[in-house]
């Protein structure tokens, strides 16, 4: 919802705020210049800020610099995270005037619940009512904190958010949840794949890790229904399972093709072509017949075989 109370406000929302929508409505896609903004409660310490930004300075140096890109990483202090929200709606309030401060004050996910619950997560700002387009990746002391392994993954999974939204141009809600699929099969199988792919290429992370990883992940082929396609499981109680078993069928669509034609090509493609489109171009074959192979051919194989498409 819009707060448009002071007249003078519309008038400068429509005279500056036009311009700046259409500057940015090119740029959107673009790899930019442009750094990422960090912010912090004031319980969070400055070496998990380092953390964060280092491993969104390895993502970005991967897959392109996209922006305009704020990390918001809250500890577990429930009074420093009101703090924080309160700075965060006063940052809103300032990249884009026509919003309303207490709608942003109310929100129901705020930092607090970060605090409480912990978790991370990604909130992509494109439509066609606010004047900011952007993405705010929020980061927490738990579920992974620092400390954990875990947490760096993540930042490259939800960096990787950034990068499949980045290549989705439209304002209109219907056509970027077409072009990144409802259901997250797709979307966080992706993030999730190419996260722990680029993670275990890293310095100092064991060999094996990889291989490691997507095995624990073939746990959730247990909870796959008897003919259930993963594509047909939305988020929520058994979404687990395609993000598990979503990672894997982006490791087998890269070992059917290349990363190039996942990463690049498939998102060259996707605003001119549509989802299936875009598909059929990059990997040579339409989506459903490279699930129902997933599905009936690689799934069915020993775990030995299948190990052997992860690098
Ligand atoms: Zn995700």
């Amino acid at each position: 919802m819009k707060d448009f109370s002071p007249i003078v406000m519309v008038l400068l929302t429509l005279g500056y705020g036009a311009d700046r929508g259409a500057a940015q409505s090119d740029k959107w896609g673009n790899p930019t210049t442009q750094k990422a903004e960090f912010y912090a409660a004031s319980d969070v310490p400055h070496s998990q800020i380092e953390l964060t930004r280092q491993w969104h300075e390895t993502a970005a140096k991967a897959w392109g610099n996209y922006g305009p890109l704020e990390f918001w990483i809250v500890g577990s202090s429930e009074t420093a995270a009101r703090k924080l929200d309160k700075r965060y709606c006063g940052v809103r309030k300032q990249k884009d005037p026509s919003l309303s401060l207490k709608h942003c004050l109310n929100r129901g996910h705020n930092f607090v619940s970060y605090a409480k619950d912990g978790n991370a997560g990604l909130n992509t700002r494109r439509n066609k009512n606010e004047k900011w387009s952007g993405f705010i990746i929020t980061m927490s002391a738990r579920r992974p904190g620092p400390e954990e392994e875990d947490y760096k993954p993540v930042v490259l999974h939800e960096y990787f958010h950034v990068y499949q939204h980045a290549h989705i141009l439209s304002r209109n809600e219907s056509v970027r949840e077409s072009l990144n699929q409802k259901n997250p099969w797709w979307g966080e199988g992706g993030a999730e794949y190419m996260a722990q792919l680029l993670y275990s290429r890293q310095e100092g992370v064991r060999p094996g890790y990889l291989k490691e990883t997507m095995k624990r992940k073939l746990r959730s082929l247990k909870d796959l229904r008897k003919g259930e396609n993963i594509k047909d499981i939305p988020y929520g109680r058994r979404g687990r399972i395609s993000y598990d078993l979503g990672a894997w069928f982006i490791a087998f669509i890269i070992s059917r093709s290349s990363e190039e034609s996942y990463r690049v090509r498939f998102f060259k493609e996707l605003n001119s072509k549509g989802f299936e489109g875009a598909f059929v171009k990059s990997f040579g074959q339409s989506s459903k017949d490279l699930l129902d192979e997933f599905h009936n051919g690689f799934l069915q194989l020993d775990l030995e075989e299948q190990m052997k498409i992860i690098p």
